[in-house]
């Protein structure tokens, strides 16, 4: 299959007519030729972008509305077969992906189509001799950049508020992953939505990422990937005083005290540990449990482990697929020799399944401190450690003791403790007694290295629009 780039409603090869290899995780067989876009491809995209951008901005919001409603109605009627595209491209477990990615696109779609017509602005008037009022209008060419962990779902968390306020886009996925960005845009053009106004571009980060965040015509990127490339990011899109959005990284901890519902927090960090072979950025990689309890929840957390089935992501029953290549399989397993190193122990798991195609069997990893290089950096892999803690104020500064802070978890029955503990931590999203549960409402991002800036309901809405303040004398 050759894929293409959808630049002005058409599918178009790259200029160069470079292709590059999309691998399939489970079997390591070449599955997609997909272009390796260069500058003048984004160029070509942009170009586009700011043409159909003075329609689209003028459209009336309920308009808008219908035609994302419409393509997340598409996205739902063909939820199996987008579920499979996904878990082939990604290997992840196609129930996975028909239960959690492409649900959660749809979900999107609808969110930020509905929350447009919602979107008030605010008036303030100054003693009766002034009104002033926020007019917040659509920006122009937002530049969308994104991994290719939960693929359909992060380029529509960006895509549908861009689209909703008004502003066209270019949307860069990662070149792991293209399979579900491709469907999108046809299912785009039998939503009905106009030429220009969604344009996707394959490639390279290095090569077709650089040239869209470096692009003039360009005044907005929402990004979200490792920290690393967000520097990148940054340091090309500040000195253009671009507005940027960086969704980054993590190395998120789970903490579990003694009074917590222990049954609930064992299966619940098994997903949060090894859902998506532990890809996903708010996956909780390290737990800390409070020592009375640590050897039970040890003990039930292992065989937890053990029972989890690894292998053909195309399965239902499979639990764990395949990770996304053998580049980062060859990181993973670095860190599992990393551990050792340092001084821990693999109680379970670690080692590679024997069949073709990039599989791990998911690793608990104990006896190593919080100053280890595993528990530094983020793995991204299904691999987690366990380390015991004394006090509540042990578990929130082994909580905060990275440098990331995109999410983190509480497991105790104890209400003022949960709001306490809470409060101490250093992360955009702490659930407590749950995890990954989500309200499009709420404002979602990281601090420290997981990023800056917000998105998430009325945050996506502002930043996809730029104020402008009028003040108009009364009297
Ligand atoms: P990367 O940072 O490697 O890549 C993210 C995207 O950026 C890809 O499309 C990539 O293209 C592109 N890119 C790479 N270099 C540049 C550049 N110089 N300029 C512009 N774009 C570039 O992340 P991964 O794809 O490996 O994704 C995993 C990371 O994403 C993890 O760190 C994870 O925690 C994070 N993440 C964060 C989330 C959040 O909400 N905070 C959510 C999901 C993931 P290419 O693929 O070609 O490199």
């Amino acid at each position: 299959m050759r894929l293409a780039n959808f630049i002005n409603g058409t599918f178009v090869p790259p200029r160069a007519n470079a292709y590059l290899d999309d691998v399939e995780p489970a079997t390591g067989e070449v599955l997609a030729h997909v272009p390796d876009s260069d500058s003048q491809d984004v160029d070509d995209a942009v170009r586009a972008a700011k043409a159909a951008f003075p329609a689209w901005a003028a459209m009336h919001a309920e308009q808008r509305s219908r035609l994302l409603l419409k393509l997340a109605e598409l996205i739902e009627q063909n939820l199996d077969e987008l579920a499979q595209l996904e878990s082939r491209d990604n290997g992840k477990s196609v129930s996975l992906a028909r239960r959690l990615d492409i649900p959660r696109a749809v979900a999107n779609f609808r969110f930020f189509a509905t929350a447009i017509l919602h979107h008030a602005s605010e008036a303030h008037i100054a003693d009766g001799h002034a009104l002033n009022y926020t007019l917040r209008q659509p920006i122009g060419i937002a530049g969308l950049i994104s991994p290719w962990n939960l693929p359909l779902y992060l380029l529509s968390w960006k895509i549908a508020p861009a689209l909703a306020c008004g502003n066209t886009c270019v949307a860069k996925p990662s070149e792991l992953t293209p399979l579900t960005a491709q469907r999108l845009a046809e299912l785009s053009l039998d939503a009905g939505i106009p030429p220009g106004v969604l344009n996707i571009v394959h490639g390279y980060g290095a090569k077709a990422g650089a040239a869209l965040c470096e692009h003039p015509d360009v005044p907005l990127i929402s990004f979200t990937g490792g920290t690393v490339t967000g520097a990148k990011v940054a340091a090309t899109a500040a000195p253009k005083f671009k507005k940027l959005s960086l969704e980054l990284g993590g190395k998120n901890p789970n903490l579990i005290f003694a009074d917590a519902d222990l049954d609930e927090a064992v299966s619940t960090s098994i997903r949060s540990s090894f859902w998506n072979q532990g890809e996903i950025c708010l996956c909780g990689s390290r737990i800390f449990v409070e020592r009375s309890i640590y050897d039970a929840f040890l003990e039930r957390f292992v065989a937890a482990t053990k029972q989890l089935r690894i292998g053909d992501p195309a399965d239902p029953q499979t639990d764990v697929g395949a990770l996304i290549s053998a580049a980062h399989l060859e990181k993973v397993t670095g860190y599992l020799r990393l551990a050792e190193e340092e001084g821990g122990t693999i109680v379970t798991g670690g080692k590679r399944v024997d069949r073709p195609g990039f599989f791990l069997e998911p690793a608990v990893i104990t006896g190593l401190g919080c100053d280890c290089r595993v528990l530094q950096e983020e793995i991204f892999g299904p691999v987690v450690t366990i380390t015991p803690f004394d006090a509540e104020d042990d578990a929130i500064a082994f909580a905060n003791s990275t440098r990331y802070g995109l999410s983190a978890t509480v497991w105790t029955r104890d209400l003022q403790r949960a709001h306490r503990v809470a409060a101490k931590l250093d992360a955009g999203t702490i659930w407590i007694n749950c995890w990954l549960l989500r309200d499009l409402r709420v404002p979602f991002g990281g601090v420290k290295d997981s990023g800056v800036g917000r998105e998430g309901g009325v945050d996506s809405l502002h930043f996809f629009t730029e104020p402008k303040n009028i003040c108009v004398k009364l009297s």
